[in-house]
C-alpha cells in the first residue's frame, strides 16, 4: 500500500528490518523498502554463509586432526557442493523464518529499489511512500583499489567467494582485516595454499596487538602465509590465475585474489545529496541520536560511520525506532559493541585496546593482566592455545577484554557484560565459574587482577 507512514524504512538488511520490527511493535505503522532479499549482506552475503563455511572449515580440521584424540577417520577431501548445499540450507531457513516475522509484525514490506525524492518520502517503481519519520538503511558494497577490476572470477570478492564451486588451489587474499582472515582460515582447512597480503604492519589491525600476535603465530603454524607492511601494486591475469605485484616488487601468483580490503557505504544514486543530506566520503553524518541534519530523517547500519556489524545494525534499528516513538533510549556507546573474528583461532573483544586506553587514560593509569590458556582446563581439553587478556584503569573498571582462542567468541557475552557495567575486576571474581569452561579463563583473568590469582603464578 502506497500512502503515509509513521516510519518509512529504506534496505531490509539488519539495521533497516530492526527499525521495521521494532517500530511496528511499538503501534507505528511501517514500510521496509528492500530491492534484493529481505536480511540484506548479513543473511545472504555475510555473517550467516561465512560463519557455516567456517563451521565446515572446522570439521574438516576435526577430521584431519581426528588420530591426536584417538579417534581414527580421515579428510577424504571437501564436496564444495555439499558444503554450499548446507550453507544455504542455513541462509533459507533463516530467511524464511525472517519473512516470518515481518508479516507477523504487519510491516508492510514492499519489493523494489527506492530513492528518496523529498526529505519525507521514498519512490520504489514509481509509486511513493511518505513517511513522518524516514530511515535510512542502504547498508554497504565490497569496496576496491584503483586499478583493481573486479572480474567475478579471478579477482573476487566476498559475494563471489561464497559462491564458489570449487576449492581453488591457492588463493592471495588482499587484506588481513576480519573478512581477509576469516576466507583465508576457512580455505586453509580446505587445503587451500592461502596468502594474505596487507598493507598495514598486521593481521587484524583493529584489534590489540597482542591479539594480532596470537593470530599471525597460529596462521604460522596453520600454513597460512603472509606479507604484513606490504601494499599492493598491481593485479595481471595469467592462463592459470592472478600474478600480484605487491610493495617492493614481489610477486605472488595464485589461482585466483580475493579483495578484502573493507567495505563502502552504498548511498551513491539514492536521492540522498539531492535532499540536502549531510554526508562524508559516502557516509551519512549522524548525531548521537542517529539523526541527519534533515528533519526526521536518521539513518542506521553500515551507512553510519563506525564499525560494520550486523548487530550494530540491530541496535541502531531498535534504539532509532525507540527513538521515534519518544522512548528517549540511552545513547549507544560504540566501544560497547562485541567484536568477533571467526577465524581459527577466533578473536573476541571489548572495549578499550591496550595502545587506546593508555592514550585515553595516560599510561600509568593502565592496568593489564593476560591470562594463558595453558592453564585452562577446557581449553587444553580442545587444544587450543590464546588467552584472556584484561585492561583496567588502576583502581577503576575494566575497560577492555581481549581474547584469542578456540570458541572464545562465545565468551563475548560475558565479557560484554563486564565491559557495559562498568565491572571492577574483584566484583567479577566474586562469581565462580563453571569448571572445566572456557569461560574460567575470564574468572582467572579477573581472579589475579583482583591480587588472587587461583590457577595462575602471582
Ligand atoms: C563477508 C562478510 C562477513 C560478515 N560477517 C559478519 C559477522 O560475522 N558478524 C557481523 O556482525 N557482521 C558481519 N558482517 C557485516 C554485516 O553483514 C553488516 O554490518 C550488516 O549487514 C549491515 O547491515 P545494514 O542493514 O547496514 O546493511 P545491509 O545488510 O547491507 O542491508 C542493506 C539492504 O538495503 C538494500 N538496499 C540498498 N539500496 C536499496 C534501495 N535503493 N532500495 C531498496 N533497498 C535497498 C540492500 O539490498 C540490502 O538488503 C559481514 C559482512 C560481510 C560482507
Amino acid at each position: 500500500m502506497t500512502g503515509t507512514y509513521d516510519v518509512v524504512v529504506l534496505g531490509g538488511g539488519s539495521g533497516g528490518y530492526a527499525t521495521a520490527l521494532r517500530a511496528s511493535q511499538l503501534g507505528l505503522s511501517v514500510a521496509l523498502i528492500e530491492k534484493d532479499k529481505l536480511g540484506g549482506t548479513c543473511l545472504h552475503r555475510g555473517c550467516i554463509p561465512t560463519k557455516a563455511l567456517l563451521h565446515a572449515a572446522e570439521i574438516a580440521d576435526a577430521a584431519r586432526e581426528s588420530a591426536r584424540f584417538g579417534v581414527r577417520a580421515s579428510l577424504d577431501g571437501i564436496d564444495m557442493a555439499g558444503v554450499n548445499a548446507y550453507k544455504d540450507g542455513v541462509v533459507d531457513k533463516l530467511h524464511k523464518g525472517l519473512q516470518g516475522l515481518v508479516t507477523a509484525a504487519k510491516v508492510n514490506l514492499v519489493t523494489g529499489a527506492g530513492r528518496l525524492v523529498s526529505p519525507d518520502t521514498v519512490e520504489v517503481n514509481g509509486e511513493r511512500y511518505t513517511g513522518r519519520h524516514v530511515v535510512l538503511a542502504t547498508g554497504s558494497y565490497a569496496k576496491t583499489l584503483p586499478g583493481l577490476d573486479i572480474d567475478g572470477d579471478r579477482v573476487i570478492t566476498s559475494e563471489h567467494a561464497l559462491r564458489l564451486d570449487r576449492v581453488p588451489a591457492s588463493a592471495v587474499v588482499l587484506g588481513g582485516g576480519v573478512i581477509g582472515v576469516e576466507f583465508a582460515s576457512a580455505w586453509r582447512s580446505f587445503g587451500v595454499d592461502v596468502t594474505i597480503v596487507e598493507a598495514l604492519p598486521r593481521l587484524v589491525a583493529a584489534e590489540d596487538e597482542d591479539c594480532s600476535k596470537a593470530v599471525e603465530r597460529a596462521f604460522r603454524k596453520r600454513g597460512i602465509k603472509f606479507k604484513v607492511g606490504k601494499p599492493f601494486e598491481s593485479v595481471e591475469r595469467t592462463d592459470t590465475g592472478v600474478r600480484v605485484t605487491i610493495a617492493g616488487g614481489e610477486v605472488v601468483e595464485a589461482e585466483l585474489l580475493l579483495v578484502a580490503v573493507g567495505r563502502g557505504p552504498s548511498t551513491a544514486n539514492l536521492g540522498y545529496e539531492e535532499a540536502g543530506l549531510r554526508m562524508d566520503r559516502g557516509f551519512v553524518l549522524t548525531d548521537e541520536r542517529l539523526r541527519t541534519n534533515l528533519p526526521n530523517v536518521y539513518a542506521v547500519g553500515d551507512i553510519v560511520p563506525g564499525l560494520q556489524l550486523a548487530h550494530r545494525g540491530f541496535q541502531h534499528g531498535i534504539f532509532v525506532a525507540e527513538q521515534i516513538a519518544g522512548l528517549n533510549p540511552a545513547v549507544i556507546d560504540e566501544a560497547g559493541i562485541p567484536r568477533v573474528t571467526y577465524c581459527d583461532p577466533e578473536v573476541a573483544s571489548m572495549g578499550l585496546t591496550e595502545a587506546k586506553a593508555k592514550e585515553q587514560y595516560g599510561a600509568d593509569k593502565v592496568q593489564t593482566y593476560n591470562y594463558n590458556l595453558a592453564g585452562n582446563g577446557k581449553s587444553n581439553i580442545l587444544a587450543t592455545q590464546g588467552f584472556v587478556k584484561l585492561v583496567r584503569v588502576a583502581d577503576g573498571p575494566v575497560v577492555g577484554i581481549h581474547m584469542v582462542g578456540a570458541r572464545v567468541g562465545e565468551l563475548i557475552g560475558e565479557a560484554q557484560l563486564i565491559y557495559n557495567w562498568e565491572a571492577f575486576p574483584d566484583e567479577v571474581a566474586q562469581l565462580i565459574h563453571m569448571h572445566p569452561t572456557q569461560s574460567e579463563a575470564i574468572g582467572e583473568a579477573h581472579l589475579a587482577l583482583a591480587g588472587k590469582p587461583l590457577h595462575a603464578h602471582a
